[in-house]
């Protein structure tokens, strides 16, 4: 089977202060509020015990960490995945809060998952290691709260069951005003028409604002993506919408290449039937070149970290649009700057997903029911705005994007604390 680029397990956390420190020093932060976001609000670790088939128990541990909740509650997935830990949760938890900043939501930012892989447990044994993991959060989350997602193998279902959890644990008459304690729901329970492909669709909107900015169009441009789940596989299909040409995918079974394109709807379809990517084209492509495939757009929408000083420089792409969260190292995007390639970070370029997920926490929380048309139109104004934002201020800072979108963020949440003062 074909090797995929190597998971550097820590670290997350230091690249995400280390992008924190610089735009803090560019826009001049104030002292007071650097030193409140230089730390996580709350850390929360549980180990909860899960009758496995077969009846043995098996103690498994949960993390939920709250960065800040200064514009609202905190907001952010679950991720199921064995490089989970304290590190991963305080870095994911940390760029929400960016994230919801910039988008202009009323939200702060959290994150956690647990531990495991997915692929080694049965779909009834991951209904109860979610459900008792929901259980023993209990009112750490909260529709008002901290409002969990979707995130690396977690899906829809496992949403429907935290959800049901935390509902069936509190009187009859609160239960149904608890469903918007998380988003990402199926449509038949609470969910949002068109928040599986919030991300996705997100991430090709800030591509085709790149394209208008530089003059040109997605139309014949060669494109690879990292992750084949639900960020890269709906990237994938919008890109193929707009002309693009999907010439290489690389996820956790395999690295695949094709210089005369792949069509993803077909590539879905393989993937369902065989559990992997791999064999979809003729021959095995070397996983640790991926990167540097001739093309010129590259999505990482997978894990972080993958685009480091070990394979930036061999990177031909002219922009990254950053599908996943911390793709990207301080060191890789040094290197990429200095090459001239344009990077889209991701608190900008993936957070249509968040986005998503405030508008079906909206159609919960007013008992309204929204039509995919209202979310495409709603969710492509606003990344536009954002990425209009974000340009204007790279300018004006003469910045680069990923430290404007920083600039941003922090603006907003720097305000609110001045105009709110500290208790007591
Ligand atoms: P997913 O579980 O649906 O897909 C993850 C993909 O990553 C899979 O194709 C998997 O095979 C691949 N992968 C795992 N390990 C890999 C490795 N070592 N090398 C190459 N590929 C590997 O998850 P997702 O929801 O698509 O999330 C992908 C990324 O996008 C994550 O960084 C996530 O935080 C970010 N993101 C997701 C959302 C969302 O709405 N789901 C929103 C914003 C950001």
């Amino acid at each position: 089977m074909a090797t995929t680029t190597k998971v550097r397990k820590t670290g997350m956390y230091e690249n995400v202060m280390r992008q924190f420190e610089r735009a803090a020093g560019v826009m001049n932060l104030d002292p007071s509020v650097k030193k409140i976001l230089a730390i996580t609000n709350n850390e929360i670790v549980v180990h909860f015990p899960v009758k496995m088939d077969n009846g043995d128990v098996q103690v498994f541990t949960g993390y939920r960490v709250q960065h800040n909740n200064a514009l609202g509650p905190y907001k952010g997935g679950l991720r199921y995945h064995e490089t989970v830990d304290l590190d991963a949760a305080r870095a994911l938890a940390t760029w929400m809060t960016w994230k919801t900043s910039l988008a202009g939501l009323p939200y702060g930012g959290g994150k956690g998952g647990i531990q495991i892989d997915p692929k080694k447990f049965s779909q009834a044994e991951l209904e109860r290691i979610t459900r008792r993991f929901t259980y023993a959060l209990g009112d750490n989350i909260g529709p008002e709260h901290d409002i969990p997602a979707p995130d690396v193998n977690t899906n829809a279902q496992m949403m429907a069951w935290i959800a049901d959890t935390y509902m069936s644990t509190k009187s009859p008459a609160e239960r149904s005003k608890n469903q918007h304690v998380v988003t990402g729901k199926p449509v038949g329970s609470g969910g949002l028409e068109g928040r599986d492909r919030a991300t996705g669709f997100g991430v090709v909107v800030t591509l085709e604002a790149w394209a208008k900015l530089r003059n040109t169009t997605l139309e014949g441009k060669k494109y690879i993506v990292q992750g084949f789940g639900n960020v890269g596989y709906w990237t994938a299909h919008f890109m193929n919408k707009n002309g693009a040409v999907l010439v290489g995918v690389q996820d956790a079974t395999g690295t695949i290449y094709n210089p005369d394109g792949m069509d993803p709807e077909d590539l879905l379809q393989y993937q369902k039937d065989n559990a992997t990517i791999h064999g979809y084209t003729d021959h095995d492509f070397d996983g640790s070149k991926f990167f540097g495939i001739d093309c010129d757009i590259i999505v990482p929408a997978a894990l972080g970290n993958q685009i480091t000083e070990e394979n930036a420089g061999n990177i031909k792409a002219r922009v990254i649009a950053e599908g996943a969260n911390g793709p990207t190292d301080t060191e890789g995007e040094a290197i990429l700057l200095a090459n001239g390639v344009e990077i889209i970070p991701d608190i900008l370029c993936n957070s249509g997903g968040v986005i998503g997920s405030y508008y079906e926490w909206l159609q919960n929380r007013n008992g309204e029911i929204w039509t995919m048309d209202d979310v495409i139109t709603k969710l492509r104004k606003k990344l536009e705005d954002a990425f209009d934002k974000v340009v204007h201020t790279s300018e004006e800072y003469k910045t680069d994007w990923r430290t404007a979108a920083y600039i941003v963020a922090l603006t907003r949440i720097e305000m609110a604390y001045q105009q709110r003062g500290i208790f007591p």
